[in-house]
């Protein structure tokens, strides 16, 4: 039996242990706010492993081309460019989704209004048989940038077997955020078309009507905002996040086609800024008079998701009391 191989040669001496703390020394001097979790991730990254065992291999020596990779990795996150873009990818709602530069990086608080849409497909399906045949319902995500909002609705209905009860529109202005989108689509095997459908498109296609659901985590930065926003932003396109003056142009543009393209009983559930609670509201008032307007809470208590539907404010639905 041969001998074991030995181990990797030692080059200075370098172990992931030291190469990741001069790492996180390097990107707190580069202004991250998380420089050891940004190295440590990184250096998981090119490893193949987990934080985990980024740890347990602490002590173990780095090989030549592994380092130079992590140096590599670790120059680019000096420069602010976000860990999603150098890894490519980023975990939301369960899914790792493929993300570059051609979309926003999916982030932790659009979960919130994939649950909430989830739980509004449940009950809508839950609140009346639907006998073999039916229509499906019609669901819409506009701006779907990397396919986020749509393709982690699809999962999880699809879990729950109710993704054949369901059509998604998922639209983009930008061509190269829906081609990220379709990647991930393909990627999670989501891309049947008779449950997902894309459109290049300025908010939604001219003539789409009966839509029961309209999910969207729009641009709604305000422009004021943009130049002081943690510097990883820049590498995100800008269509993305600029919202305007108040940051509810793009919001405002799409509340106004909501009488056209909603079916009766139809909701729209809108991403918004944690200072805007009070504002969309003022906006669905101005805009459209006789309709409703909740906003829900995120799990750190800020205004996140608001439902737009028709009908008269005093009623309050149970997506007022969330998280209240
Ligand atoms: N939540 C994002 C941020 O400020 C903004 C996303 C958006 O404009 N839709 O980081």
């Amino acid at each position: 039996m041969a001998a074991p191989a030995p181990g990797p040669v030692a080059h200075g001496g370098a172990t992931v242990g030291t190469l990741v703390r001069d790492a996180a020394a390097r990107l707190a001097a580069a202004g991250s706010g998380s420089p050891h979790l940004d190295a440590e991730l990184l250096a998981g990254h090119v490893l193949g492993v987990d934080r985990a065992g980024v740890f347990a291999a602490g002590e173990a020596q780095v090989g030549p081309v592994q380092a130079a990779a992590f140096e590599a990795a670790v120059a680019r996150r000096e420069a602010n460019e976000p860990i999603a873009y150098i890894r490519g990818f980023r975990e939301f709602h369960g899914l790792a989704l493929a993300a570059d530069a051609r979309a926003l990086i999916p982030r932790p608080e659009t979960e919130l209004l994939v649950d909430a849409a989830v739980a509004e497909v449940a009950a809508r399906l839950a609140g009346a048989p639907r006998p073999a045949g039916s229509p499906p319902l019609r669901i819409a995500d506009v701006g779907t940038g990397t396919g986020a909002i749509a393709l982690a609705m699809l999962a999880a209905l699809r879990k729950r077997r109710m993704d054949g009860h369901v059509m998604v529109l998922a639209t983009d202005a930008s061509p190269e955020a829906l081609q990220l989108a379709r990647e991930n689509a393909a990627g999670h095997g989501l891309a049947d078309p008779a449950r997902l459908e894309f459109a290049e498109v300025d908010l939604l296609p001219a003539g789409v009507s009966g839509l029961d659901m309209v999910c969207a985590n729009l641009p709604y930065v305000k422009t004021a905002d943009m130049a002081s926003l943690a510097p990883d932003l820049a590498w995100e396109p800008r269509s993305a996040l600029d919202g305007g003056r108040d940051g509810l142009d793009v919001i405002r543009r799409l509340l106004l086609r909501l009488p056209g393209v909603l079916a009766r009983g139809g909701v729209a559930l809108l991403e918004i800024g944690a200072d805007q609670g009070a504002s969309i509201a003022e906006a669905v008032a101005d805009v459209l008079p006789g309709w409703r307007c909740t906003v829900a809470v995120d799990l750190a208590g800020l205004p996140r998701v608001a439902r737009v539907e028709y009908g008269p404010h005093a009623e309050r639905g149970p997506h007022a009391e969330r998280g209240a």
